[in-house]
């Protein structure tokens, strides 16, 4: 009987976990996020992490002053969906990042984020960070060759438990093609698991697989990892440094900033109905979002 629950359940979860092809997708969607706890920023002494170079970057002009917020773009899919939010049409997505490209934005990757925060490392002053949530397969089919054209850098926090085994999700194959070609794979738990409303066991159980698993498959180390949800907790920060995780990612509104600590940053959440005024705002005001 046990056995039949968790078969029911499991499928009823798939089937929530289909991109934008069908209207069944609330187990994923963040229109509405768990509000999550406010912790207080931790004490961390940072080690620095293989670093990377900023494409055209020289260092040394136009720099974003020390202790800035950064714009982390939250995507989900892009693809097409009458009235949800999380699905970004390919045409409007395509807007955005030439938008980028001909406001010479630099696509920094998370390691440049982390080093900025941590450490003072330098980025430029025009500087976004685009990420993606639980990995539907329309990133590997529309938004990765967009993202070669503009030579753009992004990641991919990806449910670890649908990759190989739900057809609306990334493949490992994908994931590996991806990771090498300057998309970032990290994680965001095995099962889209809300850290909020599990135990500490459970916590540690899902975020240490999951880096696993990809650390495996990838062949390299796995830093950083997104919330599902948005939901975090006390717990949920110790379990991800006990895992060793640098830096997490919440579904909270506003530009990354250490102040709200390294393991509960701020998104920019990117919506569907965003018109291109809203997305210039949202990436060039730190108050709007
Ligand atoms: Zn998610």
């Amino acid at each position: 009987m046990k056995k039949k629950l968790s078969l029911i359940f499991i499928f009823i979860f798939i089937l929530s976990i289909v991109g934008c092809s069908r209207a069944t997708t609330t187990t994923i969607k963040q229109t509405n996020p768990v509000k999550p706890t406010v912790v207080a920023a931790p004490v961390i002494k940072a080690k620095p992490i293989e670093s990377a170079a900023i494409p055209g970057f020289d260092n040394t002009t136009d720099i974003k002053p020390y202790g800035k917020s950064i714009p982390v773009l939250e995507y989900h899919s892009i693809s097409y969906e009458k009235g949800n939010p999380i699905c970004i049409p390919i045409k409007k997505f395509e807007e955005q990042m030439k938008y980028l490209k001909d406001n010479g934005y630099y696509t920094i990757t998370l390691t440049n984020l982390y080093e900025y925060l941590m450490n003072n490392t330098p980025i430029p002053r025009k500087s976004v960070v685009i990420t993606f949530d639980d990995g539907y397969d329309n990133n590997y089919t529309a938004m990765f060759p967009i993202l070669k054209k503009y030579k753009f850098k992004a990641t991919i926090f990806v449910i670890t438990s649908l990759t190989d085994v739900h057809s609306n999700m990334l493949t490992s194959k994908q994931l590996i093609e991806m990771d090498k070609s300057g998309i970032d794979i990290e994680s965001h738990t095995v099962h889209h698991d809300n850290l909020k409303l599990i135990s500490k066991d459970n916590q540690l159980k899902t975020l240490n697989q999951s880096k696993k698993y990809l650390e495996k498959t990838l062949n390299k180390t796995i830093n950083f990892f997104a919330y599902p949800y948005g939901g975090y907790n006390k717990s949920a920060i110790e379990s991800l440094k006990e895992a060793g995780y640098k830096m997490a990612f919440t579904t909270e509104k506003g530009w990354s900033s250490k102040k709200n600590g390294i393991f509960s940053l701020h998104r920019v959440w990117i919506s569907a109905s965003d018109s291109t005024k809203v997305f210039k705002s949202k990436i060039s005001n730190p108050r709007i979002d």
